[in-house]
């Protein structure tokens, strides 16, 4: 700076000196002036020009480098790039930053919605657009409100209390098939607001399924309780012989084990939804299963016939086919019987007397494991079938209770069946019978010995 005052200082006086002497004027002082206004003037111009070459290349962007001056001018143009340099890279890393956060934001299961102070959408991450049916494309700078007109958020958006969060009825949400959303607002900044949504559905669910499940076993245990604290009544209060007190502690007795059944059928689900899955090194043989099974149904059968009159027995079979003899099932071997005895007793107890039982097993042309049981039963009609396996639903509620049912049988089975990476299917028609089974995996099954080998038809177990 300082040397560009001397030069301009220098060339004055240099000029001064020369208009002094040499121009041709009548006295020295105005050559000088002359000369000294010439080389300010050019000063000026040249240093103009300069300058504008700075704010040609600022105004346009000032890309590229800045144009080649020297002295102040070059020096200028210099730091003002360099200062856009840094500028510039503070821009790109804090766009980066914005675009990792909104990647984050995206990734999370919750929906995000940033809305203005007006109301109108700034942004949404896709979660909430599954939520609330949004397209970012042609809902940015839409008034939210516009968007989700369910009366419940209308009115909670109004409210301007926003310290709770509301559920509404979620975009796509169907009778068949509900999507419930819980939404809350956050005010931040200047009037702008944060709001947070997620999919309650499944929860909500739970919740249902846990005050039914609540319901029906207080209602379960309540019924026999009833019948035995009137028995007890009527027996302290009544004078009864010897053949009425028999008759009526037999009946006591009944209900006594009614809720002793229903209570190990609760603590056999809250095991099995308790307990680690089962193991996949410890192998049970099928037929072993299928033998203990039998025993455990003709001991049905022979009860069965000693409590009805008139009783004719059924028709049971077990058929263990060629090429699941010599199987063997990894799993564990007491929940495995109590699964394939669960399906036989209800067979045999909903099956008239006189019908037909059917128990097979056989290896089915994937190489899972297959065993299922038919009967020749009242059928169920189809509406009942998505049903049967929750917690206390029964097609009939007075046959299941007559026969000791407590209708968490199939529960079970299918409970059991999952947790050894199976898959259980029930078919039926109403009056003709039905067939439940259930298939386990070819990775849980091993040969016992090495005829099993020859009587594959399947290539991969040879
Ligand atoms: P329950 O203890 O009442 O038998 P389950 O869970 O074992 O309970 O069965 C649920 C319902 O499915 C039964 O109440 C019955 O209505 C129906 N069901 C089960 N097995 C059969 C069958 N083999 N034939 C006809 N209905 C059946």
């Amino acid at each position: 700076m300082f040397v560009r005052i001397y030069l301009y200082f220098f060339f004055l006086a240099l000029g001064a000196i020369v208009g002094e002497h040499f121009l041709p004027v009548q006295t020295p002082w105005l050559g000088a002036l002359l000369v000294d206004l010439a080389i300010a003037l050019s000063w000026f111009l040249y240093d103009a020009r300069r300058a504008y070459k700075i704010l040609e290349w600022i105004k346009v962007g000032h890309q590229n480098g800045p144009p080649f001056l020297t002295g102040l001018w070059g020096e200028m143009g210099e730091r003002v790039h360099k200062l856009n340099r840094i500028h510039q890279q503070s821009l790109e890393s804090s766009d980066r930053r914005l675009m990792e956060f909104l990647t984050a934001i995206q990734a999370s299961p919750h929906g995000v919605i940033l809305i203005k102070a007006d109301g109108k959408i700034e942004w949404s991450n896709k979660t909430a657009n599954d939520h609330l049916g949004i397209d970012l494309l042609r809902d940015r700078e839409q008034i939210i409100g516009n968007l989700v007109r369910d009366p419940i958020y209308q009115a909670y958006a109004a409210s301007n209390v926003y310290d709770h969060e509301v559920v509404i009825e979620g975009h796509q949400s169907q009778i068949n098939k509900p999507l419930r959303i819980s939404l809350q607002l956050f005010p931040y900044g200047d009037g702008r607001r944060l709001m947070l949504t997620r999919d309650v559905t499944a929860l909500e669910q739970a919740e249902v399924m846990r005050r039914d499940f609540v319901a029906n076993v207080s209602h379960e245990i309540r019924t026999p309780l009833t019948v035995l604290a009137g028995f007890v009544e009527t027996m302290q209060n009544l004078n009864l012989n010897p053949e009425e007190q028999t008759r009526y502690l037999m009946l006591m007795q009944s209900q006594a084990s009614r809720m002793q059944t229903l209570v190990e059928d609760l603590l056999t689900l809250s095991k099995l939804e308790g307990s680690p899955m089962p193991s996949g090194v410890q192998f049970h043989s099928v037929e072993q299963m299928l033998k203990i099974c039998e025993d455990e149904a003709r001991g049905l059968l022979s009860a069965l016939a000693a409590n009805q009159e008139h009783f004719k027995p059924h028709q049971l079979s077990f058929e263990l086919s060629l090429n699941s003899q010599g199987l063997e099932v990894a799993g564990n071997k007491a929940e495995l019987i109590s699964a394939m005895s669960n399906l036989i007793s209800n067979a045999l107890r909903y099956t008239p007397s006189g019908g037909e039982v059917r128990v097979s097993s056989q290896l089915n042309a994937t190489g899972d494991w297959c065993f299922a049981v038919q009967d020749t039963g009242p059928g169920i009609s189809a509406e009942h079938l998505p049903r049967l396996t929750e917690r206390f639903y029964r097609v009939d509620r007075s046959r299941s209770r007559e026969t000791g049912g407590t209708g968490l049988g199939l529960a079970i089975v299918k409970h059991v069946i999952q947790r050894h990476g199976g898959e259980m299917s029930i078919q039926s028609i109403l009056g003709r019978g039905s067939n439940f089974s259930f298939t386990l995996p070819k990775s849980r099954l091993k040969a016992s010995h090495e005829d099993f080998y020859q009587n594959q038809t399947d290539p991969s177990f040879r």
